[in-house]
């Protein structure tokens, strides 16, 4: 299914970066760096992140530059139905605390549901490993 995301200011900077980088050229006609490489390599680590395939981006119509349309990605999708079926923390199976809690990331996309304390605990795991702040809401028990 294609749905709309937005490039975080992280990303949006990381962009410019790379377009507006000059093309040199090596004796030999050989580029000093490939900025489409580095365009593909940057989509498909956002891709990862955000669980889009990286190479079905296109823009989305009507929207800010900052928005663009992709395809979520099967596990992402998987993930979002599971969401659906249970409201065990997705942690771990084992985990057996109340999960009401849901994580919301810089994309705006919402994955859990989690207990607090294992919500917390993500939190503070992508700000490490990725840089990223998200946030955590409340989500109702089923
Ligand atoms: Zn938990």
């Amino acid at each position: 299914m294609r749905k709309i995301y937005k490039l975080t200011d992280e990303g949006l900077v990381r962009m410019r970066e790379i377009a507006s980088r000059p093309v040199m050229f090596l004796p030999g006609g050989r580029p000093m760096f490939n900025p489409q490489q580095e365009a593909n390599d940057f989509w498909k680590d956002l891709g990862k992140k955000g669980g889009f395939e990286w190479d079905t981006v296109g823009p989305a119509a009507g929207k800010g530059h900052e928005y663009f349309e992709a395809e979520e990605s099967p596990a992402a999708a998987g993930r979002a139905g599971q969401e659906d079926k249970t409201s065990k923390c997705w942690m771990t199976e084992k985990c057996s605390r109340p999960a009401d809690t849901r994580l919301c990331a810089p994309n705006g996309r919402i994955i859990g549901p989690y207990c607090r304390e294992h919500a917390e605990a993500a939190v503070v795991e992508y700000r490490k490993k990725l840089g990223e702040i998200w946030s955590i809401e409340k989500a109702e028990i089923r």
